[in-house]
């Protein structure tokens, strides 16, 4: 039996009675085993007991000033050591000196957490993974972010592991007998326990140097196997990219005169700000155009920038507590953004985040997860690394850089590090720093503290007479359970009036709705009809907003907006409405506007030619929907759709095709949008030829391209379309080629794990494979229980297609690989959880099997990440 885990609340928290000054860590690591010295200097800040937190610990011994403790003299339960009075009975001293040594099994350690055993046979590895309560798998420590310390680590092991690293600079290295040997690391810098990292491993470097503005030059490097260091150039790039980017655009320089970098294949997560030694996902780090494709390699350098800019966002100044997990990611996710924004069309970007953010995080707000930015209780803090706390986060951040404008908004951040810098502060404490530049940012606390997406509601009229343009704006948010009733939020509209004759801007501002209803008057407009509106340009607040707009009013958006982002909305708009309501009108006009602005904009910009494209997936479809989803429905609609575009453009698509031909590899926007654009043009091709004699000559194409790919993004775009026609395929050569080219991929790239992945989920997502085709890639050799990617990779195509997801043998591989990993990895269990919180909307039928095999599933798992997830799904608040 497991007892109801303990939920923890903000409201409740207490500073530390003891802080620390030093720690001095020796971490031996041995065959079996590993024992941890640590030599931890306190201080006391208030009356009560010392209480040092540790989890799978074997305590050897105890010492407190000099006094070897006995079991009698302390109270130890699986999580914590109480000390309430030193051994002789002496209440505890103002200072402290604690040693322990305690004896832990990283080698049967795989939940990768704390330090944990990475890999097997020649290509193993130990690790750590201390973020948000590892370290106390490691030692005995106050491990809480508000607890900030200097520390001296020597890690010592077996000459098999030639690279020993740990944060900071290395001060002392040397050989020892038994063919061992150490290296003792210094971080000057003052940092909570969740900032620790060590390695033991056998790696290669890549080495380079950058000088900060401040003159200091700093050693950078990045460790990986020897066989991949050759992959990591794309992201050193990104690192000094990042480095200078922080300087030039908050004024912040690194500190430290060595960063480092460690790519490993086991990891929950895509990568690890620890202090001057970040680990990293290989997926996050490795990247070479034959290899790796655009997406990932943007993705990579967004990484790498994330968790760099972390040094000042979470590093020098961190959290207080767990809840406050929004104060360091939702900044610096709105950093890397504008990092990322910065190297690319800011349009397409801005595209590309909020698809994220309305898919993942939307569907979370509309879900039972749903919960505020900054969360008021939690059971396992593990849980709450998710879009709403990142990607909401960041919106926040934006809304009030937006609002501020450029100038301000830096002479905020400047307050923000001067006031806090070496400090564990909260939510509060950053606005306040914003509000001493401008005070409207105070009142964005309410949108930390709200969960769930407003809607904002638009009308509009305009008065010929007067030439008058009235805009009314309402919001309204879902109550949800548990939480205060919705308060109105302070939400910015960007809002441009265009005179419909000539397609000029006629007025641009920035409305603030703050209260439910407000009205806005534009009089005077010169104009000598009704004006066309364009709302929310840029995204400008994270919201859903409901404007009756015509097709053609729509269209004309398309034609003729000057912000990227809203051309693209136009496009959203229009599908949306042709897939709710079925209206012909609609489509009509769609088809028309994309077909002209795909030909405009082929040649310009094909990346935002290929977003304009875009029909949103099964699961964005589904948040549509009010109640009664049935993913059958949506799919068919959806497919119906895309058909009707596809034989629309069906004269266009061999045309466009042929006017982007391949060339050499060159990693600049333009060619990328080139290669996206001809990927999907392709399978357009594809999929209006499937079933007629021109097939043929379409798969001659594909077939070239695979063949003649100078990079991974046309090699896996060729093989996607093949692969996602497998099922409308009748001839057997043509189908015949399909499994041919499965094949050569596989034997191509036997020996890449990260290609590999692409290989199964490019099977995994394809729609015509079988829900009997994704549980034999689970039982494929290639599949490895040990590896998030590998996981991810197969079960991640079970969750893009609701219908396979949604059905009896769905759930029972899905909900089996969840199963069986709640045990073995407790976090990556728990966060497989996520797509499944919607399932009370399903239709009736469905409902109750998901419903009978959640609550199943409930019976059989114990972790209380698992537990906390599953009971909030099913709606056990
Ligand atoms: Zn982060």
């Amino acid at each position: 039996m497991t007892t109801k885990p303990t939920k923890i609340y903000l409201k409740d928290y207490q500073a530390p009675n003891f802080s620390v000054t030093t720690v001095n860590l020796d971490i031996k690591l041995f065959d079996d085993h590993a024992t941890v010295d640590s030599v931890i200097n306190m201080q006391k800040q208030s009356e009560g007991d010392l209480i040092l937190l540790g989890r799978d610990l074997q305590l050897i011994q105890l010492e407190i000033n000099g006094q070897i403790f006995n079991e009698e003299n302390y109270q130890l339960d699986k999580e914590q050591l109480v000390i309430k009075k030193l051994a002789d009975g002496a209440p505890l001293p103002n200072e402290l000196t604690v040693k322990t040594q305690v004896k832990i099994v990283p080698q049967k350690n795989t939940s990768l957490e704390g330090l944990y055993i990475a890999g097997e046979g020649d290509d193993v590895m130990f690790t750590t993974q201390c973020e948000a309560e590892g370290f106390r798998k490691i030692t005995f420590y106050p491990d809480r972010p508000d607890v900030l310390a200097e520390f001296t680590t020597r890690v010592e092991a077996d000459k098999k592991f030639p690279t020993l690293l740990s944060n900071g600079h290395l001060i002392e290295q040397g050989e020892l007998a038994n063919n061992r040997h150490f290296a003792v690391w210094h971080d000057p810098a003052k940092k909570p326990s969740y900032l620790f990292a060590c390695v033991f491993a056998d790696l290669s470097v890549m080495q380079d140097k950058y000088t900060t503005i401040e003159g200091r030059e700093v050693l950078l490097e990045i460790y990986a196997k020897e066989k991949d260091i050759e992959k990591c150039h794309v992201a050193m790039q990104a690192l000094k990219d990042s480095m200078k980017w922080d300087e030039d655009n908050y004024g912040r320089a690194y500190d430290l005169d060595r960063f480092m970098i460690v790519a490993v294949s086991q990891f929950n997560m895509g990568a690890m700000e620890n202090k001057g030694l970040n680990i990293f996902n290989t997926a996050c780090v490795l990247s070479t155009p034959e290899k790796t494709t655009d997406p990932r390699t943007s993705s990579v350098k967004g990484i790498i920038a994330h968790e760099y800019f972390h040094n000042w966002t979470g590093n020098r100044i961190t959290c207080r507590d767990w809840f406050q997990l929004c104060l360091k990611e939702g900044l610096t996710v709105f950093r890397d953004q504008s990092f990322s924004a910065d190297h690319q069309s800011s349009a397409v970007q801005r595209i590309e985040d909020v698809d994220i953010l309305r898919s993942a995080q939307f569907s979370e707000d509309a879900g039972a997860l749903a919960h505020p930015v900054r969360p008021e209780s939690f059971v396992e803090i593990n849980n709450f690394y998710t879009p709403t706390v990142y990607e909401k986060g960041a919106e926040i951040c934006r809304m009030m850089a937006n609002m501020m404008g450029k100038e301000k908004y830096r002479q905020g951040t400047d307050e923000y590090f001067r006031r806090y810098d070496g400090q564990a502060v909260t939510v509060e404490d950053w606005l306040s720093a914003l509000s001493s530049v401008d005070k409207r940012t105070a009142d964005f606390i309410k949108w930390y503290r709200q969960p769930a997406t407003p809607t904002v509601t638009a009308t509009s009229d305009f008065d010929n007479e007067s030439k008058t343009l009235t805009l009314n704006l309402s919001q309204h948010s879902r109550h949800v359970a548990g939480y205060d009733k919705p308060i109105a939020l302070p939400i910015p509209v960007a809002t441009a009036i265009f005179d419909k004759t000539s397609g000029e801007i006629l007025l641009e501002k920035t409305l603030m709705l703050t209260d439910f209803e407000q009205t806005f008057t534009f009089e005077n407009l010169a104009t000598e009809q009704a004006p066309v509106l364009s709302l929310l340009r840029d995204f400008s607040a994270p919201v859903n907003l409901e404007f009756n707009q015509s097709a053609e009013e729509l269209a004309f958006l398309l034609e003729h907006e000057t912000n990227g982002f809203n051309r693209w909305q136009a496009t959203q708009t229009l599908v949306n409405q042709v897939l709710k309501n079925g209206d012909k009108h609609y489509k009509e006009v769609y088809l028309k506007a994309v077909q002209k602005a795909v030909h405009q904009l082929a040649k310009t910009d094909p990346m935002l030619a290929t977003r304009l494209l875009d029909i949103p997936s099964e699961r964005d479809l589904s948040l549509l929907v009010k109640g009664d989803y049935d993913p059958q429905a949506i799919k068919a609609k959806r497919e119906q759709l895309k058909t009707d575009l596809a034989k629309f453009m069906a004269n266009d698509w061999l045309n466009l095709y042929q006017n982007l031909p391949m060339q050499a590899y060159e990693d600049t926007p333009q060619a990328k949008g080139v290669r996206a654009l001809r990927n999907t043009v392709l399978a357009m091709l594809l999929k209006t030829t499937a079933n007629t004699p021109n097939f043929t000559e379409s798969c001659k194409l594909a077939v070239s391209q695979y063949d003649n790919a100078s990079c991974m993004t046309e090699r896996l775009g060729a093989l996607g379309a093949m692969v996602n026609r497998e099922n409308e395929i009748t001839d057997e050569i043509d189908f015949n080629l399909v499994a041919e080219k499965l094949e050569d991929f596989y034997q191509r790239f036997a020996d890449e794990p990260l290609v590999i992945d692409m290989w199964v989920a490019v099977q995994a997502n394809a729609d015509c494979t079988s829900l009997d085709e994704i549980q034999a890639l689970i039982e494929h050799k290639e599949f490895d229980w040990g590896t998030p990617n590998r996981i991810r990779s197969v079960i991640g195509g079970l969750a893009n297609s609701p219908v396979k997801l949604w059905s009896e043998q769905g759930l029972d591989i899905y909900l089996g690989v969840v199963a069986k990993l709640d045990h073995a990895n407790p976090t990556l269990a728990s966060r497989l959880l996520q797509p499944l919180a919607r399932w009370d909307t399903l239709v009736p039928e469905l409902k109750t099997i998901a419903q009978a095999k959640l609550t199943d599933l409930e019976k059989e798992v114990s972790s209380k990440n698992v537990l906390e997830s599953l009971g909030g799904i099913l709606g056990e608040k």
